[in-house]
């Protein structure tokens, strides 16, 4: 792993970031995936090896920045470093200059031994000629490689904030540090839907209703049991209760939409784990008999509303505005760096505090928004938009 940022890959750096970034909508994800050849996929290639290495460019510059010492602890130095080392290697990736041809310098990271022959250009640069197919698979690996060495991210993150926090009672996360998070990790889900796109596009057979990890049939009723299913699960194991609040589903029938289905189990299971948790602890963990948690799909012409519902005490008004700051949580739970080992989907019943902000920021990606309203002494009701016209552009910071 990168220990240091030269001076040179940091001016490199600098330069990249002040391109702007190019957003791109579910649809055209669509449009631009249907039928996978080696044209659609070379320029997918192009326009990843251009795209990415600026938004990775963006957020090394705003780690740098980080206020009120943020940008020296340690984990957080270590979550700039993978930045800079992806970014690195993506520059560092051959790009093919003229039409299927690339510069000789370059030939080893990709030729995997085969012979190319050799050709000069009038400015006596020797150019070769590139198997496309290889080239695309060998950037594709790439780039899987990269989303991997950054699966720790959000882990690293809150941990670097949890330490910094305890270093002194003044350090508290204030406004712009959740502004930060907010552009930082939706920066994140950005990249990674992108680079997961281009991975399951290369990665053959396409399955049925899927163009790469887009579904466009997304059913779901289907997402909200299995959601249910398992938020009930990690809820009977935590409180260590027999049967858990049970989650009524009203959704009509056949109801889909074009969407990314991870995603959305992410945000419905998140919403349920805290009403759960909500409800079992309004109610005690001695009670017989929960009253249900209601999950009510509604379908319009803009948006699809779901709207969860429970009878979980609802949150005192001043608990609501920080309800969406990371790290808030009224969970009691201690944390060390061990606990920090689960990934994003193993996540635990609640301690957190990224729930809410992180689904809101799924939510937004793609056009929708999160909502909590609260009646104090009842219950909760969070209602969350999914925009059906698959045609807003990601929002990019
Ligand atoms: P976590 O679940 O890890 O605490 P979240 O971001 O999911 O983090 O939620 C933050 C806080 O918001 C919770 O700790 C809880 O105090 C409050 N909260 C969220 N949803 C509900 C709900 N349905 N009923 C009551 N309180 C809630
Ligand atoms: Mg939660």
């Amino acid at each position: 792993m990168l220990s240091q940022i030269s001076p040179s890959l940091m001016s490199k750096i600098s330069y990249y970031s002040s391109f702007p970034s190019n957003g791109v909508s579910l649809r055209q994800m669509v449009e631009f995936g249907k039928n996978p050849n080696q044209g659609t996929m070379l320029r997918a290639t192009q326009f990843l090896s251009d795209e990415l290495p600026i938004r990775l460019a963006k957020r090394v510059i705003e780690l740098n920045n980080l206020p009120f010492g943020l940008n020296k602890m340690p984990s957080i130095l270590r979550v700039k470093h993978w930045y800079a080392e992806s970014f690195q290697e993506l520059i560092e990736f051959p790009k093919i200059e003229i039409a299927g041809y690339i510069r000789d310098k370059y030939r080893n990271s990709f030729m995997n031994g085969k012979a190319y022959y050799t050709q000069f250009d009038a400015s006596d640069t020797q150019y070769l000629p590139v198997d496309t197919g290889s080239y695309i698979q060998d950037f594709t690996n790439l780039i899987s490689a990269i989303k991997r060495r950054h699966d720790p991210t959000m882990i690293s993150m809150a941990w670097g904030i949890i330490e910094w926090k305890n270093k002194d009672k003044d350090n508290q996360v204030n406004k712009e540090i959740q502004i930060f998070l907010d552009r930082f990790y939706l920066s994140r889900i950005g990249i990674r839907v992108l680079i997961g796109q281009q991975v399951a596009l290369q990665s053959q057979p396409p399955q049925k209703d899927y163009v790469g990890i887009i579904c466009t049939n997304t059913n779901l009723g289907d997402i909200a049991k299995e959601a249910a299913e398992n938020a009930r699960y990690i809820c009977q194991e935590h409180f260590a209760i027999f049967d858990a609040p049970k989650v009524e589903i009203v959704c009509p029938p056949g109801l889909s939409i074009l969407y990314l289905p991870s995603h959305l189990h992410h945000m419905i299971f998140e919403l349920l784990k805290n009403s759960l948790r909500a409800v079992v602890e309004f109610h005690g963990l001695e009670k017989e008999e929960y009253p249900p948690i209601k999950l009510i799909i509604a379908e319009g012409k803009e948006d699809i509303t779901i709207k969860i519902s429970d009878e979980g005490g609802g949150i005192p008004r001043s608990g609501l505005p920080l309800i969406f700051t990371y790290l808030y949580t009224t969970a009691n739970i201690q944390f060390d760096e061990n606990s920090f080992q689960f990934n994003e989907f193993n996540a635990p019943m609640a301690g957190f505090g990224y729930g809410l902000p992180i689904s809101r920021l799924y939510a937004r990606y793609f056009g929708g928004d999160l909502a909590v309203i609260s009646m104090e002494g009842y219950g909760t009701d969070a209602y969350l938009h999914l925009s059906r016209l698959s045609d807003s552009k990601e929002p990019l910071p």
